[in-house]
């Protein structure tokens, strides 16, 4: 018979005619004349129920429908006695396709910890919380590429694999086939990447900006949406060594115009949540964190705050000067730790934020630059619990200004000679940013480590499944 989805079985009217469903078991009780299975297939949020009559099927020939067994169940749809569901399906015939041994399985049935699920992370799709994350995920994703296509940007497509390091080289994972064991050196002692596979070092790429800065200049509006990878050393609950990036590139836009669409995207995703996952995000507003939904909400309906950099500082030590207290020092020329960024959020203005205008030294070089000659156009966003979610910019177009920082920071740019190219010929004012994918996801499930966001998390010392 047929396969139903859980999602369109409770959905359906049709009581009773025959109906198969398959999944996985999340529970089973009862008592000597009957027995519930709550069954799960992936499809939603929502079990079903079936109804055993114990005089049909006997326990006996139950005892394999434990906790995380696959099972096929056909039987007769009715309208539910029992609250909370609108269906159940009276059980006609069950057939197991996969045991799952209760004395080892390892999602017994409620309460582990997140720190516990994550050394199951191949169970732990299983779970109501993942299932709903990994769902939302999704739907995520589609939206972005909902919301880019809608507005006639192209999907293009940046390498992986990258031979230029002018940007976070000590950050890179570098990719070879060379024997580690018996590296070829040169007189300096430097290893000889002649004989690489590649002819010269090469890494995975930690963005696709510059690449997707040649798409813009020919596309007009380009975004990638990829993989990066960074080989950040530092554990935290915000950083991936492995993470999706978004990132718009788009041609003929200043400053106001890329705030505007950092501002007008981000909402679009958060409102393609609430309209898509609402299932999903009521288990974890239930579950996890009571505000989560109103935090959803009130990004979409309030205007976020653009502050230059400068003011932010103000704002800032006029707090300290009130008797706040952080940890970092904060005065004009630092990079903003995530307890300043937090606190203009969260406390200040409760709304987030859009910095602009940073001190040219704390950003890269490729950022378009003002006439104070001190502060560049940079326009990152920063969302309550998260902290920075958008970095973005303005570019440098003008060869000569481009060149002057990449000669100042002593960048190597040997093989960078097509991305120069790109102020040499057909230069064009341009404007872009890059969106952490499970950054958003973060904001938008309200998950406190970047680690559940992700199926399989890729972070120091850890790269199990
Ligand atoms: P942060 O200061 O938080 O490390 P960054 O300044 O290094 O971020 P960018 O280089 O501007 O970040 O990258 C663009 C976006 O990519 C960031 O705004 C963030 O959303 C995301 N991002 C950066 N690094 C990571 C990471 N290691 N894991 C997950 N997302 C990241
Ligand atoms: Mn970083």
């Amino acid at each position: 018979m047929k396969r139903t989805e859980i999602k369109e079985a409770l959905r359906s009217i049709n009581y009773g005619s025959e109906i198969n469903v398959k999944g996985w078991v999340r529970s089973r009780r009862g008592n000597k004349n009957v027995s519930f299975i709550a069954l799960n297939d992936g499809s939603t949020i929502k079990n079903i129920q079936i109804v055993v009559d114990l005089e049909k099927i006997t326990e006996e020939q139950l005892k394999l429908v434990t906790t995380g067994a696959c099972i096929s169940a056909t039987g007769i749809l009715v309208e539910s006695m029992g609250k909370g569901q609108a269906v159940e399906i009276q059980a006609t015939d069950i057939e197991v396709y996969g045991t799952a041994d209760p004395l080892t399985y390892p999602l017994q049935k409620k309460g582990h910890t997140m720190e516990y699920l994550r050394e199951v992370a191949h169970l732990r799709p299983r779970t109501n919380t993942f299932g709903a994350i990994l769902r939302i995920r999704h739907n995520m994703a589609i939206a972005i590429h909902t919301y880019f296509h809608e507005h006639g940007y192209f999907y293009f497509h940046t390498p992986l694999i990258t031979a230029s390091d002018c940007e976070g080289a000590g950050q890179m994972f570098q990719v070879t086939t060379k024997n580690l064991y018996n590296l070829k050196k040169d007189e300096n002692g430097q290893i000889d990447y002649s004989d690489d596979f590649f002819g010269k070092m090469a890494a995975l790429t930690v963005s696709g900006q510059l690449e997707g800065e040649l798409g813009a200049m020919a596309l007009g509006k380009i975004y990638t949406f990829g993989p990066t990878f960074r080989a950040e050393n530092s554990n935290t609950p915000r950083h991936l060594a492995e993470f999706w990036m978004i990132e718009p590139e788009v041609a003929f836009i200043q400053k106001e115009e890329l705030m505007d669409l950092e501002e007008d995207f981000l909402k679009y995703c958060v409102r393609w949540a609430l309209e898509k996952c609402a299932d999903d995000l009521q288990f974890l507003n239930d579950m996890f964190d009571k505000t989560l939904i109103a935090r959803l909400q009130s990004v979409i309906d309030t205007e976020f705050v653009r502050l230059p950099y400068t003011e932010g500082i103000n704002i800032l030590q006029e707090a300290i000067k009130n008797g706040r207290k952080f940890e970092f020092p904060c005065n004009w020329g630092d990079d903003l730790a995530s307890e300043h960024e937090r606190y203009l959020v969260e406390e200040h203005f409760d709304k987030p934020v859009i910095m602009t205008d940073y001190p040219k030294e704390i950003k890269a070089f490729y950022m378009k630059l003002n006439e104070d000659n001190k502060t560049v156009q940079g326009t990152d966003v920063l969302f309550p619990a998260i902290g920075e979610i958008i970095g973005g910019s303005v570019r440098e177009e003008d060869y000569d200004k481009l060149m002057a920082e990449i000669e100042r920071r002593q960048i190597p740019m040997k093989d960078m000679w097509w991305y120069l190219d790109t102020r040499r010929y057909g230069s064009a004012p341009h404007a872009g940013f890059g969106l952490g994918f499970e950054r958003l996801m973060l904001f938008v499930t309200g998950m406190q480590n970047i680690r559940d966001v992700i199926p399989f998390p890729r972070t120091p010392k850890s790269a199990e499944f």
